[in-house]
């Protein structure tokens, strides 16, 4: 069995919330939406700016127990009704080429669909990129495969390590060998990046803007690709110090927002500027972990961990949907999460992590008081969610904050729902 050493003991009062609070009583989805797997947490590429400070290579075997046991992922997709699975980091998938590969023979035959979100290169193997294309296009369509989606992700930081040839090569081996597989490409949103123009140069495509966030990239054969940009996550090896050292900086509206949200200038903040997750009330995607560590998306609470290689799917979606924390981030995202943080950073709770990440829970004393404002709030509008005595152990957990949490609650009015 693969055990973690985050693994941490809930309190007296998160275990009788956990013990307490039914599944079945919450608001919440039974199935996963998307399942995004992690095959390895090493990358060989070692971006400056990984968010996940993903190491080259390691030797701890349980940083690729996935790429070891596909067949686990294969087996818990199909008991949790998951309607795709997506390949993707924490480490760099294409390092893990034969994983890949046997998760596409084995998804093709089923109505799941499937994703790979790469950098496109692995400097741990010499790809053959137009032959990877067109094995995993006749591998997909001889087993009668629904979508397929491959997402580039192009920035300064990938461009400095890997250049723009990898994902010109990608897109153009989508579009000569599988011209029905969809591709885009993630960018950053940064001042100063120019990537995306070498990518365009590259494939001698035109860059058409629809706005600050999402541009089309035009192929020379009128392929249309899509390209959209996300936030930084301030967390790993990225800072505001870093990004003014190479040159960079956030637009105006977000660097306000690290500004007003964070206590410590910003240097590890976690996901304050990130696009809601589609982790909500009508939708809940998860994601594994490469040591099979099993969470709602980005929101591992530590003292709740469940594993794939030794918890199966109902026990994972009951735990899950026992926990106020994850019903916090359904009702208002990680905005909900790192507001409520912030009150335990306010009590000298919570010293060195992320505020808007779920890194901040490993303090059990701030897991307690997100915990309470969640059963608290949720609690005003749909009280037969929680039960009688797990609403007063949460007022005695706020009210031991003498006041402030409810002070707090009414300064944030985020109404949640
Ligand atoms: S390619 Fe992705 S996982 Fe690898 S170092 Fe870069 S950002 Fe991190």
């Amino acid at each position: 069995m693969i055990t973690s050493t985050r693994v941490q003991t809930p309190s007296r009062f998160r275990r009788l919330v956990l013990d307490r609070v039914d599944p079945a009583a919450q608001p919440l989805p039974t199935t996963i939406k998307k399942l995004y797997v992690w095959p390895t947490a090493d990358c060989s590429i070692g971006c400056r700016h990984c968010n996940y400070a993903s190491p080259k290579k390691s030797t701890d075997p349980t940083r690729r127990a996935i790429a070891d046991n596909v067949d686990t992922i294969i087996e818990f997709a199909l008991a949790s009704g998951a309607a795709n699975v997506t390949f993707c980091g924490g480490g760099e998938p294409l390092d893990e080429p034969d994983a890949l590969l046997h998760v596409v023979d084995a998804l093709a035959p089923t109505d799941i669909g499937f994703g790979l979100y790469t950098s496109g290169h692995s400097n741990r193997y010499d790809l053959d990129v137009d032959g990877l294309v067109a094995d995993l296009a006749r591998r997909w369509t001889a087993g009668g495969g629904g979508d397929f989606r491959i997402r580039l992700s192009v920035d300064f930081y990938h461009h400095e390590r890997i250049g723009a040839a990898p994902v010109a090569a990608w897109l153009r081996a989508v579009d000569r060998y599988a011209p029905w597989m969809a591709a885009d490409i993630r960018a950053t949103q940064l001042v100063g990046d120019d990537s995306l123009t070498a990518v365009a140069d590259d494939l001698k495509a035109t860059i058409v803007p629809l706005g600050a966030r999402s541009a089309r990239l035009v192929m020379p054969s009128g392929r249309v690709v899509s390209v959209k940009s996300k936030p930084l996550v301030l967390d790993g090896r990225i800072s505001l110090d870093r990004l003014h050292r190479d040159g960079l900086a956030l637009p105006d509206a977000q660097r306000q927002r690290v500004a007003t949200a964070s206590v410590r200038g910003g240097r590890r903040v976690g996901r304050v500027l990130s696009n809601r997750l589609p982790v909500t009330t009508k939708r809940l995607d998860y994601e594994i972990r490469a040591d099979g560590e099993c969470r709602v998306l980005e929101v591992g609470i530590p003292d709740n961990v469940k594993y794939v290689f030794s918890d199966d799917w109902p026990t994972i979606r009951d735990a899950n949907l026992a926990d106020p924390i994850v019903h916090l981030v359904a009702a208002g995202g990680m905005t909900a999460l790192g507001n409520r943080v912030q009150l335990a950073v306010g009590h000298g709770l919570v010293v060195d992590a992320p505020h808007y990440s779920s890194k901040a829970l490993r303090s059990s004393a701030a897991a307690d008081i997100v915990t309470a404002t969640a059963v608290a709030e949720l609690a005003r509008t749909a009280p037969h969610r929680y039960s009688t005595e797990v609403r007063a152990e949460a007022d005695a957990v706020l009210a031991g904050l003498a006041g402030t949490a409810t002070r707090w609650f009414d300064a944030l009015g985020e109404g949640l729902t």
